[in-house]
């Protein structure tokens, strides 16, 4: 049975009308199409995701995805950072790694697919990152390894580690809204250098990325994305992107507030989907890609897992004391806002570890029945209250641009009401129900990914 009634607006004005299922991925024509489905579908078979909450812990198996934790010290001050008020555990160091590395051995009983570094600033750890990363190397020559970097701190003999060491490294840059992380490396000639010399090696093979986040005070992607392309060039790669969940004051003072400020941010990110402008947003084609996938497999919403991926038993963060813990923003010496460590367990036992930190998003009220549930899979599973909400909200802001931009392109006509169980604000996609909107986005016939294939 359909949840919701998306009233639409066709090419010729005309309104129409799509029912979809958020549970089930069924999207088909309203009465006018005598319900045939917009898509033709090829079901699959999905698993069941784990529901994980503090009376059903979250369990570690076969491990795909490594996390490891260097520490949380950071040289940058972001403002809506997800880890500035976590307290730091006890402080790691190159005499770690060889112990670490023992205890990983015996644990993993197969190799992971890929291997994450974390900070805090990854490379305030240098002299611990460079053995360990070295070793693992070696014990794990296919893994894909990743870091994420804010790029003061590189140089040329860094840059030539990292490319030879196979990684893939994310460039944190939040374009013109860079203010709000602290100085900016591009504006130093020593940094830019060590920045520059590091894309130019790892670019050419697709290895770099620059990491954007969206917030209200950096809220254009068009904007991000042309400043990025007159740094960078017209074929940078921009990786996240998405809207900041708020984990503090600091964040919660860069999300929207009122109505009319979700409204516009809507309005404003659908046009620049439409025309291309977010086109270099990894993010923008993986959302729509991913919406079209959960219509045309059907995708049962029983089988998402959260947005991160952390809920899974694939996916294990933990430092360099061999504590598992919830995610790589938190540790072990941190409690989630529901009172449960985010210390879960260790890997010299692996079988022992119970997540109780997190809540699948089944367990929260209002995910399932909210029409962007397909694309947003929840938002940070730990968060609690008044941080929650506000994340939701950013959340479901943030969807909804993409939904509606993975329905013009399956329909032609554009989305602009969904009827359902859903708060007033949430119905009215861009604000049209008011006469108070300067400037609806303009309507075009053409699908937006056709439109920028054919650009
Ligand atoms: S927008 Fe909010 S209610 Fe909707 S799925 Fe995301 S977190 Fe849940
Ligand atoms: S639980 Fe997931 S969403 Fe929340 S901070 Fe950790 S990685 Fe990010």
């Amino acid at each position: 049975m359909a949840q919701f009634r998306i009233k639409l607006i066709a090419p010729d004005n005309t309104e129409r009308e799509l029912l979809y299922d958020n549970q089930t991925s069924s999207l088909t024509w309203g009465a006018d199409g005598f319900g045939s489905p917009v898509l033709e579908v090829n079901p699959n078979t999905f698993q069941d995701a784990t529901v994980v909450s503090t009376t059903q812990p979250g369990r570690k198996g076969l491990i795909k995805t490594l996390k490891i934790s260097l520490g949380l010290s950071c040289n940058y001050e972001c403002n809506y950072c997800s880890q500035r008020f976590v307290p730091h555990a006890e402080s790691t160091n190159p005499e770690d790694v060889e112990n670490f590395l023992q205890q990983l051995i015996a644990s993993l009983s197969q190799a992971p697919e890929r291997i994450e570094f974390w900070g805090g600033e990854p490379l305030v750890y240098i002299k611990t990152l460079k053995p360990l990363a070295e070793r693992l190397r070696v014990l794990y020559p296919d893994a894909e390894f990743l870091i994420i970097t804010n790029g003061s701190l590189l140089s040329l003999e860094t840059n030539e580690w990292l490319d030879r060491m196979g990684f893939v490294v994310g460039l944190s840059h939040d374009g013109p809204g860079h203010h709000a992380r602290g100085a900016d490396p591009l504006d130093d000639p020593q940094q830019r250098a060590a920045i520059m010399d590091l894309y130019a090696r790892l670019q050419p093979q697709g290895r770099i990325s620059i990491n954007a986040m969206i917030s209200s005070q950096n809220s254009s992607r068009a904007a991000v994305q042309i400043w990025l392309q007159e740094r960078f060039d017209a074929d940078v790669q921009i990786g996240e992107g998405a809207f900041i969940d708020p984990y503090d004051e600091g964040g919660l003072a860069a999300t929207f507030k009122t109505t009319a400020e979700h409204a516009q941010f809507r309005r404003q990110g659908f046009g620049e989907i439409r025309t291309g402008l977010a086109s270099r947003f990894d993010l923008t084609n993986q959302k729509i890609q991913d919406f079209i996938d959960s219509i045309r497999y059907q995708r049962p919403a029983s089988a998402l897992g959260q947005k991160c991926g952390m809920d899974r038993s694939n996916n294990l963060a933990v430092d360099l004391k061999g504590n598992v813990v919830t995610c790589q923003n938190v540790s072990a010496a941190a409690f989630a806002p529901n009172g449960q460590s985010h210390l879960i367990g260790h890997l010299s036992d692996l079988p022992a570890v119970r997540m109780k930190s997190a809540t699948h998003w089944s367990q929260r009220q209002g995910c399932s029945s909210c029409p962007v549930l397909q694309m947003c899979k929840g938002s940070c599973m730990f968060l609690e209250g008044p941080l929650w909400d506000a994340g939701c909200a950013a959340a479901y802001s943030d969807n909804l641009v993409f939904f509606a931009a993975a329905i013009e392109f399956l329909t032609g006509c554009m989305p602009v009401f969904i009827d359902g169980d859903l708060p007033p604000e949430r119905k009215d996609i861009f604000g049209l129900a008011k006469s108070t909107v300067e400037s609806p986005p303009v309507r075009r016939v053409i699908p937006i990914l056709a439109a920028q294939q054919t650009a």
